[in-house]
């Protein structure tokens, strides 16, 4: 029987130019990969690839030159160290994130966290009119690249000025603000929310503690895309909490499902039909 190689690519089962070889796809969460995973996917080049792994661009691995006869052995080493294939063609994808609040000094948010509950519910779902993706940035020096994707989340806060009493007019925070988003009036900071990079450096500089937060969360961008007319996601809502996260997800995602033609992206519908459309029951 022939093999169904869309079929098998879906899977994560990726035939190349070379008769009979295939390169697996191996789903890396978040970017994270513990050390066991790291071997075993080593193991698993030397004795049935080439002796090397490729790093995609959304941080997962793809074990090459595996013969068809071979995949299963290949996959069922994977499973040994808690990994699964990685999904391909029109399925919603493995979500790519940066570090966030475990290592990265500059997080705002929680990314790792915010993968996980995103993987839980939507990794691999099929029946999207075309390939769907997920990027999350702990912060807007946006090193995940969230806006180049789908869907794309960005942790950001809003500074306030929780103590005036105690403010004693040092200019740090008007110095540190990259958005020149902060003028000191009368001896104190007056926000320009126009100009704000929600970054939060304000707040992590005052020596006083007068600056805190007033607002938290994601800022979500939509209709990210690369290829051959790469676009970048347009913000659409901010400062979502994460458990309002998944919700807003499905009711894009039921929206794009039911309006997208075959093989339309995300951005190619907003583009056509603007984003209201998508956005219809969604937190703004
Ligand atoms: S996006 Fe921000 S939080 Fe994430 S790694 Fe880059 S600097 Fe750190
Ligand atoms: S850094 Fe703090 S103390 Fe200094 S001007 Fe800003 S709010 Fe006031």
């Amino acid at each position: 029987m022939a093999l169904n190689l869309e079929d098998l690519k879906a899977g994560g089962i990726i035939s190349q130019r070379q008769k009979n070889m295939f390169s697996i796809r191996v789903k890396i969460l978040g970017g994270n990969v513990t050390s066991a995973q790291l071997r075993k996917i080593a193991d698993l080049a030397e004795t049935h690839g080439r002796n090397y792994a490729h790093i995609t661009t959304r941080q997962g691995f793809e074990i090459s030159h595996v013969n068809f006869e071979d995949v299963e052995k290949v996959t069922i080493g994977l499973e040994k160290v808690g990994l699964v294939l990685g999904a391909c063609g029109s399925r919603v994808r493995v979500v790519v994130a940066c570090q966030g609040t475990d290592i990265c000094p500059h997080a705002l948010d929680d990314t790792q966290l915010l993968v996980r509950t995103l993987d839980e519910r939507f990794y691999g779902r099929f029946g999207v009119p075309h390939k769907f993706k997920m990027g999350v940035s702990g912060c807007p020096n946006a090193c995940a690249k969230h806006n180049e994707n789908d869907l794309g989340f960005m942790a950001v806060v809003e500074p306030v000025l929780i103590d005036k009493e105690s403010c004693i007019n040092c200019g740090l925070c008007a110095e540190v603000c990259s958005g020149k988003a902060i003028e000191m009036k009368d001896g104190l900071p007056v926000f320009d929310s126009t100009k704000c990079f929600h970054d939060g450096k304000c707040i992590d500089i005052c020596p006083r503690d007068s600056l805190g937060v007033n607002r938290k969360g994601w800022q979500v961008f939509a209709g990210g895309k690369w290829g051959r007319r790469p676009q970048l996601g347009i913000p659409i809502a901010n400062f979502v909490a994460t458990e309002q996260i998944p919700e807003m997800v499905e009711n894009i995602l039921s929206n794009y499902i039911k309006l997208a033609n075959k093989r339309e992206r995300l951005g190619e519908l907003i583009n056509r039909l603007g984003m209201e459309v998508i956005c219809d029951g969604c937190i703004f």
